[in-house]
């Protein structure tokens, strides 16, 4: 099990995209291959950021920044009952910060999510 460590310092990035899981097998079959399913989807601006082939999933992302982000990155209905539970949750599990170099969030497996200052993290590549 991976426990998340770290907190947000507000990158924005995750903020900017949506992102959505498809299954695999069903795009792939209507589109032919991925090549050409990323070839359909570039025309919409929609990105395939990944895939999971042992669980049958696709991950698509669209620049669709959120309308609550501020200029200075900020969440708008932060700390209010506007904010959607996904983004008070986020992120939930590695994956979901996967494709973001800039997110502070780190995940580690559990009985080294607390290591003290000085000891080599062996999940560190
Ligand atoms: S509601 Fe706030 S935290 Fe959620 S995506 Fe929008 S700006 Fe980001
Ligand atoms: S990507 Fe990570 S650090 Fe950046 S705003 Fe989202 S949760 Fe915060």
């Amino acid at each position: 099990m991976l426990v998340r460590s770290g907190e947000c310092e507000r990158c924005g990035k995750c903020c900017e995209t949506v992102n959505l899981t498809v299954v695999r097998d069903v795009a792939l079959q209507q589109h032919g291959n991925l090549e050409e399913l990323k070839l359909y989807l570039s025309y919409r601006g929609i990105q395939v950021a990944g895939e999971d082939v042992e669980n049958n999933f696709l991950f698509y992302s669209i620049s669709i920044p959120c309308r609550q982000l501020n200029e200075d990155k900020s969440c708008r209905v932060h700390e209010t009952p506007d904010k959607p539970l996904l983004c008070l949750r986020y992120p939930k599990e590695k994956a979901d910060v996967a494709d973001i170099e800039e997110c502070s969030y780190s995940f580690k497996p559990a009985g080294l999510a607390y290591l003290p200052q000085g000891v080599p993290d062996p999940s560190a590549r």
